[in-house]
């Protein structure tokens, strides 16, 4: 049968701690969420009904600092998942160094079917249900699939009514309502730089390097437009309803406009329809996945034609598929890395907020792209030490940063 999320997870972890000689103590400690609280949402249905939704906050580990990580809308949301999502994040903050632990929410529904007034009723019932658990110094959420700045300003408020102004409880806010400058765009940005380096390493550029990206929300939006504005081509875009293919390059700021209009990427003038099967399997040089978990399996894995694999989302390949990728020499550009910019960014939007000042647009996107730079470095370094692939260097990485603070803290 195949791994759940959070054994995928372990999988990689296990491959770390191998490597490195990490004793069987660690191993339980590192792969098991320190909280995991799950919250029935009543709330009143604009048709007078009543809604009851599912929610989670899982927090995986804190001996690096606060728990941080994104908030999930979605109707697949399930413990599993975010159990898997809130591990990577304790990962993706340790290798790119950010003073952060690792936590990861959601909520079991279908934004596309409710309203803007259930949405919020839904999230400010929910900051209600996991108050506790939650604060700037504690646990601290950001948007995550279907997650938006909006939700974040609800969140923000609603936390605030009970405990006073607290911006910092929060991430991914409106610029106007204490969000930064740079967090819509960062993690897209990081993904474009994470992939710049990769190439650069490899005597490559962005200019001229032909990109093919599922999804087209926040990751793969600013991705494309970011790598597009550097000369590189994108070929093929999805979002949920459909992709679409133009062999000479789509236009991104005509299919921005286009998205802005219409709520999707399919019938983009000039472009032609194709399957997700089709899109995952297309020639290029870069695959991005930006959408959801396990895209890339056993069974598809051979099909792609790419040299890289730029993990936008967050757990694309399964366990198989990796290794898969590994064994046919396509370099898997791992998530808690490539990824990493809009967490990068949220920790500075919670410094920002917590000295009550702003930086600006410049000054974000430069400390970003040291930090991004800079943990390619370190996993280039562990790969030359361990002789592994990029994905176990990161996890090395990470799981020896943890270890260090979860020893200097002491378990007692
Ligand atoms: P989003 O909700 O803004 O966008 C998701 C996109 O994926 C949409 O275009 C949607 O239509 C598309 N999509 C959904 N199901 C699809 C399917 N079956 N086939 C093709 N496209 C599909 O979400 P996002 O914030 O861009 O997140 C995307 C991924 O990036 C997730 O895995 C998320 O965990 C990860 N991520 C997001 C952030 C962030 O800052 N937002 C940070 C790190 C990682």
């Amino acid at each position: 049968m195949a791994m759940t999320a959070a054994e995928t997870t372990n999988y990689f972890l296990r491959r770390a701690f191998e490597l490195i000689g990490m004793g069987q103590r660690y191993e339980v400690l590192l792969m098991t969420p320190s909280r995991e609280l799950r919250v029935e949402l009543a709330i009143p249905m604009d048709d007078g009904s009543i809604g009851n939704f599912i929610g989670y906050r899982v927090q995986h580990d804190n001996s690096r600092g606060p728990f941080k990580g994104g908030l999930r809308y979605h109707h697949d949301v399930e413990i599993d998942e975010v159990r898997s999502l809130a591990s990577l994040m304790t990962w993706k903050t340790a290798v790119v160094g950010v003073p952060f632990g690792g936590a990861k929410g959601g909520i079991q529904c279908d934004p596309r079917k409710m309203s803007q007034a259930e949405l919020e009723r839904l999230t400010r019932r929910f900051v209600d249900a996991i108050g506790e658990l939650i604060g700037p110094h504690t646990d601290i959420p950001a948007p995550d699939v279907n997650t938006n700045a909006q939700i974040m300003a609800w969140f923000f408020d609603q936390y605030s009514r009970r405990h006073g102004f607290q911006p910092a409880v929060v991430t991914g806010k409106p610029v106007q309502l204490h969000g930064s400058e740079g967090r819509g765009a960062a993690t897209g940005r990081g993904c474009m730089l994470a992939i710049r380096e990769c190439l650069k390493h490899d005597g490559k550029n962005l200019e001229g390097s032909r990109f093919v990206i599922q999804g087209f929300g926040n990751v793969g939006s600013w991705f494309a437009r970011l790598t597009h504005d550097r000369g590189g081509k994108i070929l093929a875009v999805s979002d949920i309803n459909g992709g679409i293919f133009n062999g000479d390059g789509l236009d991104i700021p005509a299919l921005q406009k286009h998205v802005a209009e219409t709520g999707t990427v399919v019938e983009f003038a000039g472009s032609k329809p194709i399957s997700n099967d089709e899109l995952l399997a297309a020639e290029c040089d870069v695959l991005v996945p930006a959408a959801l978990g396990h895209v890339l399996t056993a069974e598809n894995a051979g099909d792609v034609r790419a040299s890289y694999v730029l993990e936008g989302a967050n757990g694309p390949c399964t366990a198989e598929a990796s290794d898969i990728l590994d064994q046919r020499g396509i370099q898997a550009v791992p998530d808690i890395w490539a990824n990493a910019g809009g967490v990068t960014v949220s920790y500075f939007e919670w410094t920002q907020n917590l000295q009550n000042f702003r930086w600006s647009e410049s000054k974000v996107n430069e400390e970003l792209e040291t930090v991004m730079v800079s943990a390619h470095r370190g996993i280039r370094e562990a790969m030359e030490r361990y002789k592994c692939s990029m994905r176990t260097a990161a996890f090395v990485r990470a799981v020896e940063a943890v270890k260090v603070t979860t020893d200097m803290r002491g378990l007692q």
